[in-house]
């Protein structure tokens, strides 16, 4: 049973002596209450407190750590059922299956590791590999070691998957899967050395089998929820989660792996797995065009949405600029950047881009609330030192801000004001026309 901030705090020495890095231990006993805080910060908890509070302390949903040889993913951790209430933390592994017989197995993994992409300024990767074991499984686990530093999930039975483990050296795979059938086999096995996945017919069976495993020894496991059939799926995810963080039900309480790959439409299942609840994902093959869509879709949910995506505020350099190409301005919310960015970038045409510190918010939310005025521009331009690299004061605002002209003007006496295009799809042709 979760226990409440002054629950806690009763428990808690009550000196205030601020080593756990907040000013009470109030204020840590509520942040151990939101789970956003370790009990082991506080290094003077009685043992019977440490006892009684052990429960309480352990978030709702374990934090499960795979780990390759130079990448790791975790998954759990999670204290909310929907991203608007706070935030989600880590991020669904995507795992690409490849078999052990595969004869292009290297060439299969090497290709999809190397895949890496831009968005927004963030690299898009896979996240590693589930290896299905059915030939030499440590022969397999060494030739996809040669192509890949990224977390491995083992899928294979008990023989197969301890060949496997044993190729492993130094880190933490996934095994799957635990069953009725040979649980307390596999969970010695894992014991220690990896994380298990478990699966069952019903949540019930699923947490009868967690509790099994758990009282073998294994603390780290991913649930398998069956078949990717939506809706049953879905209730189940849901189910879990709402077991997890709303009963405290312990038994529940791991991340979900989920297998669209087996789905009748892996695109649509992968895009379900994501949004409502696994921790890992595993999909079919290595498919970019299925791959970076689900990639996006993952980005923009676990984003922190009190925490916009920005770039650096500064001046960037577009096309090679010369000391008499335009200078541009715009805010620094990631998005926006990319786009006004893009367009010139696409245009062949070089210019200055001056991105202004608005607290990552986008242009007309900036503006509007009051962290992308005239005194802020002008700041950047000067700060910056716009001046000392063209040969020509001429700035030009975005088009949703032309009201700032004026204020820009006395702000920046020495400098023509010019208003740009509303959107950035427009500035092209606005640089060419309007410009020389
Ligand atoms: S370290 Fe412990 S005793 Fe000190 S303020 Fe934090 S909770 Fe209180």
């Amino acid at each position: 049973m979760a226990l409440s901030g002054i629950q806690i705090y009763k428990m808690l020495p009550q000196t205030n002596c601020k080593e756990c890095g907040f000013p009470t231990c109030l204020a840590f006993a509520m942040k151990l209450a939101a789970k956003q805080v370790e009990l082991s910060s506080c290094p003077y908890v009685s043992e019977e407190s440490k006892k009684q509070l052990a429960e309480s302390a352990a978030p709702p949903i374990r934090l499960v750590t795979l780990k390759g040889v130079g990448a790791e993913v975790k998954a759990g951790n999670e204290v909310v059922m929907f991203r608007h209430e706070k935030t989600f933390y880590n991020k669904p592994g995507l795992f690409i299956r490849v078999k052990a017989s595969d004869p292009d197995l290297a060439a299969k993994v090497a290709k999809a590791d190397a895949y890496k992409v831009s968005y927004v300024g963030i690299d898009f990767t896979v996240d590693g590999f589930a290896l299905v074991l059915d030939s030499d499984a440590a022969a397999a686990v060494k030739t996809v070691r040669g192509a890949t530093k990224r977390p491995l999930i083992l899928i294979g039975d008990a023989a197969a998957l301890q060949a496997g483990l044993s190729a492993c050296g130094g880190e933490t795979p996934l095994l799957y899967a635990a069953d009725a059938s040979n649980a307390d086999a596999l969970a010695d096995l894992a014991k220690g050395k990896a994380a298990l996945a478990v699966k069952a017919d019903s949540l019930d069976a699923l947490a009868d089998l967690t509790k099994k495993i758990q009282a073998r020894g294994v603390e780290d496991m991913a649930l398998d929820l069956g078949p990717m059939q939506l809706s049953e799926w879905l209730t189940k995810s849901t189910q879990v989660r709402r077991l997890a963080l709303k009963s405290n039900f312990r038994a529940l309480g791991y991340p979900i792996i989920a297998f669209p790959c087996d789905a009748k439409d892996e695109n649509i299942a992968a895009s379900q797995a994501i949004a409502k609840y696994a921790g890992f994902v595993v999909l079919s093959e290595f498919k970019p065009e299925m791959l970076y869509p689900l990639l996006v879709l993952r980005e923009n949910i676990y984003t922190d949405p009190q925490k916009p995506i920005q770039v650096q505020p500064g001046i960037y350099e577009i096309n090679q600029p010369k000391p008499e190409s335009p200078v541009l301005i715009t805010t620094n919310f990631s998005i926006t950047y990319f786009s006004v960015a893009n367009e010139i970038e696409g245009s062949g045409l070089p210019a200055w881009l001056v991105v202004t510190d608005a607290e990552g918010m986008s242009v007309l939310t900036a503006w509007a609330a009051g962290k992308f005025d005239a005194e802020r521009i002008a700041k950047a331009v000067k700060g910056f030192d716009v001046a000392s690299k063209v040969s020509k004061k001429r700035v030009v605002l975005p088009g949703h801000v032309a009201v700032l002209s004026g204020e820009l003007e006395a702000e920046l006496p020495e400098w023509e004001i010019r208003v740009g295009p509303r959107e950035a799809v427009d500035i092209p042709a606005f640089m060419k026309q309007a410009l020389n």
